[in-house]
């Protein structure tokens, strides 16, 4: 059987499913191509809705509320008997969302007329797609053009295999069924972070090793500096230029050797998390006449706006260089779709918002201060601690602070960072900014509601010119 369509997309993680979407709402007949399975099911959204972003948040905030009710109530006059965790509760509730949020897209497929073929694709030559069934039955979808949207897989280290009892990648540190009492992680990315954080505010008693002397080392370094003395003080156990370099799993525990400064070092672990980063996801993808090439670390190979060196075959997302982050592969698959539409739409590639969703939240859009000074352009600072800010003292979460970095010259906006309470969103308002070419005088001349968070922005901007009202300023200026 073969089907004729304007464009197939493989993959419905974020990059996939807003990609076929916005190529069905410009009038293309489009099919997307899914493999994913639970429980017997086909299920679209990928890693973010399944395994990635939205578990872990849910898990985040779950872990959070208890994390607070245990600890933090008390100094609000609240009084709470003693408390306890039903982990399974927590992570079957946690199942319900992402239930939830995948149904979303199979319900978004059919409002806008996209065709959901389950089954694993394969390019062929020509554009045309082999989609092999679960039970192993095989159709041919030709497309005038192809998005690869097939994303990434945890990468594995021989110094410490995933079996998926002691050791458990990100997926598994998602469904774990009781607390760990010594919990392990390798890796202080995003995703360990994030994870460590979950079974830590629980009650587990978490070391985090990382093989790098810097903490956050792509991050600006004041914020990195600042988070790291806030996870120190909340008493997550981060060991930098910790490299694992062996394990050995007995009695259901698991004993990691690393070396450090000072030697071979050895802990052991009920869990161990690997958390050392992500691959992209290319496996039975291509046919050798497929004529898509790979770059050197095995992402596939794209120009500025994603198109391969296959005529008509295109590929956003985890699966070609870049941040892995859900937005980014969501605003390539938008252009993508719109410039087979005949748009001329780009992506500007330098706003990418960065959050890490721990507790106060990390985030930063832009330039880093070490990477404006490593450019030779003239540029100005400001900070202001969330200590200072009315809103943030009053909800207890008076810890970080927001950074701004303007060109000395042209005052934009090149950079924000932020480690403190609803970093996330108040990064987006800067990047907003950014957007439209925003100098920090802007920002700062900006009506900001008050009380808010927000108001740390204003004050970081303004203080970008030495200006800030609620904090003496170090530059003094007029
Ligand atoms: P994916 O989401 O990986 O989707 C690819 C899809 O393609 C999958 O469904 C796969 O089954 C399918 N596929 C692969 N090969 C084939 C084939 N041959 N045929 C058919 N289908 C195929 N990012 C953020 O921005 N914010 C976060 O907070 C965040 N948190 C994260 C937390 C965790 C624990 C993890 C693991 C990741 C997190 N990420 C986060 C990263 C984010 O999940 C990814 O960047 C995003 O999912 C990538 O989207 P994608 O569409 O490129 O790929
Ligand atoms: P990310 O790529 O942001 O998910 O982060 C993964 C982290 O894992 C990186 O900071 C790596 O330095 C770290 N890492 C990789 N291999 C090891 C190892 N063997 N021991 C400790 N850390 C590691």
């Amino acid at each position: 059987m073969s089907d004729k369509y304007d464009v197939v997309v493989i993959g419905s993680g974020p990059a996939g499913y807003v990609a076929a979407i916005r190529a069905a709402q410009l009038g293309l007949k489009t099919a997307c191509v899914e493999k994913w399975q639970k429980d017997g099911k086909m299920v679209n959204g990928g890693t973010c809705l399944n395994v990635g972003c939205i578990p872990s948040k849910a898990l985040l905030d779950s872990s959070h509320k208890y994390h607070d009710a245990a600890h933090a109530y008390q100094s609000h006059g609240i009084v709470t008997g003693e408390m306890s965790v039903d982990v399974p509760a927590m992570i079957a509730r946690k199942e319900k969302i992402v239930a939830q949020m995948a149904g979303g897209i199979s319900g978004l497929f059919q409002a806008n007329g996209v065709t959901s073929v389950f089954g694993s694709g394969r390019l062929l030559a020509g554009h045309k797609v082999e989609v092999t069934a679960a039970d192993g039955s095989v159709q041919t979808l030709e497309a005038d053009n192809v998005i690869i949207a097939t994303g990434s897989l945890p990468i594995n280290i021989p110094v410490a295999p995933v079996d998926n009892d002691v050791i458990i990648d990100s997926t598994g540190a998602l469904e774990l069924q009781e607390v760990p009492k010594r919990l392990g992680v390798i890796g202080a990315g995003v995703i360990g972070l994030e994870l460590g954080s979950v079974w830590g505010r629980l009650g587990s008693e978490v070391v985090v090793l990382e093989a790098l002397p810097d903490f956050l080392a792509m991050m600006d370094k004041q914020i990195a500096k600042e988070s790291l003395k806030i996870f120190k003080k909340q008493g997550l156990d981060i060991r930098m230029g910790a490299r694992v370099t062996g394990s050995e799993v007995k009695d259901g525990q698991v004993t990691v050797s690393y070396e450090n400064g000072e030697g071979t070092q050895q802990e052991t672990f009920d869990k161990l998390i690997v958390c050392v980063g992500r691959r992209p996801y290319t496996e039975g993808l291509l046919a050798p006449d497929s004529g898509v090439n790979l770059d050197e670390r095995g992402f596939i190979f794209v120009d500025d706006y994603c198109a391969t060196n296959a005529p008509g075959v295109w590929a956003v997302g985890d699966v070609v260089r870049g941040p892995m982050l859900a937005h980014k592969g969501s605003e390539e698959g938008v252009m993508v779709a719109e410039r087979i539409a005949g748009q001329k739409t780009a992506m500007n590639y330098d706003i990418i918002p960065n959050v890490i969703y721990t507790h106060p939240e990390i985030a930063s859009v832009g330039l880093t201060e070490e990477e404006v000074k490593q450019s030779g352009e003239p540029y100005e600072v400001g900070t202001f601690p969330f200590m200072a800010i009315g809103r943030a003292v009053a909800a207890d979460q008076a810890e970080g602070m927001v950074k701004i970095v303007a060109h000395a010259e042209t005052d934009r906006v090149l950079g924000c960072h932020i480690v403190g309470p609803s970093a996330a969103d108040l990064v987006q308002q800067v990047a907003i900014a950014m957007e439209f070419g925003s100098s920090a005088e802007d920002i700062g001349m900006t009506v900001f509601g008050h009380p808010t968070f927000s108001e740390a922005v204003k004050e970081a901007a303004l203080a970008v010119h030495g200006h800030a009202i609620h904090m003496p300023n170090r530059k003094k200026r007029k």
